[in-house]
């Protein structure tokens, strides 16, 4: 059993309908951005990976810098609709280091998709290999994507990524991944839909699989529903993201691990798979 940890950067305030989405095409995202229901903050969380070929972060989680007034663009409709609480102490530099992880010890770093809530935490790693899907990087960059929600001016000025490009090797329902480790233990799957080039990350023990799932549903209890959220721009991607990830669980033992899931962290330390799959319920 590979040495996990769940890195809590603090928590996000979000709309109830960007939770779970309503309506379809143009009218979804109205709804969330016209809702005026908060849900209770939910934990932004990143991942750490103590592998044999070397550390591996997925996600980096928020940074405390959000607290500055003009850290998010105020003409845009999007960020009126979050609320990040991050102190300087729950920025993942810090925790890795409680770990005994330097930052230094990083050899990898991948992120699921470039929202300011995984990207943030950035600036802690200037030496590892940083890993995007070709896909979301070109989606977020430039004006193209600050005028979606990413914030590519924040963004190092050091980086330069390596950019995923899936290959056509099977992993169950999903018809291409990535594989990062010799050992093959590690691999990478687009899970496109809340963003356009959103990847998961697999990792495989003996007897289950660990499914760090970005924001592909904010809970299991969505993703079991197949409820698609609220601001994913492309609604059927999402849809068949998330048949193929109930594919997956009903296939192989899944512990499956949303960023902002409040229950994610007490799932990964029992190694508790998604309970009696057979009992999914799926929305028609
Ligand atoms: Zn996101």
């Amino acid at each position: 059993m590979l040495g996990i940890h769940a890195i809590q950067t603090g928590t996000v305030g979000i709309k109830s309908k960007q939770l779970r989405g309503e309506g379809h095409g143009a009218r979804r995202l109205l709804n969330t951005l016209t809702d005026k229901t908060w849900d209770q903050p939910v934990p932004i969380y990143a991942w750490v990976i103590e592998h044999p070929e070397g550390v591996i972060v997925v996600d980096t989680g928020e940074t405390a810098m959000t607290a500055q007034q003009d850290y998010f663009p105020q003409w845009h409709p999007f960020f009126r609709q979050v609320k990040m609480f991050v102190s300087p102490e729950d920025e993942i530099g810090v925790q890795l280091m409680h770990l005994g992880i330097t930052s230094n010890d990083v050899r990898w770093v991948i992120l699921t998709h470039m929202h300011t809530d995984h990207a943030g935490g950035l600036h802690h790693f200037p030496r590892a290999e940083i890993l995007v899907a070709r896909k979301e990087y070109a989606t977020a960059r430039g004006l193209r994507g600050r005028l979606q929600g990413y914030l590519p001016h924040r963004w190092p000025r050091w980086f330069n990524p390596h950019l995923v490009d899936f290959t056509p090797e099977a992993v169950g329902p999903f018809s291409s991944s990535f594989a990062l480790t010799r050992a093959n233990d590690i691999i990478l799957l687009p899970t496109e839909g809340h963003t356009n080039g959103h990847l998961s990350v697999l990792v495989r023990e003996e007897h289950l699989s660990i499914f760090l799932a970005g924001d592909t549903s904010y809970t299991e209890q969505l993703m079991l529903e197949q409820a698609v959220d609220g601001v994913s721009p492309n609604e059927q991607a999402a849809r068949e993201t998330l048949q193929r990830i109930q594919a997956y669980v009903r296939m192989v033992p899944t512990v499956y691990l949303p960023s902002h899931d409040p229950a994610a962290k007490e799932r990964l330390s029992q190694r508790q798979t998604v309970l009696s799959p057979e009992t999914v319920k799926t929305v028609p």
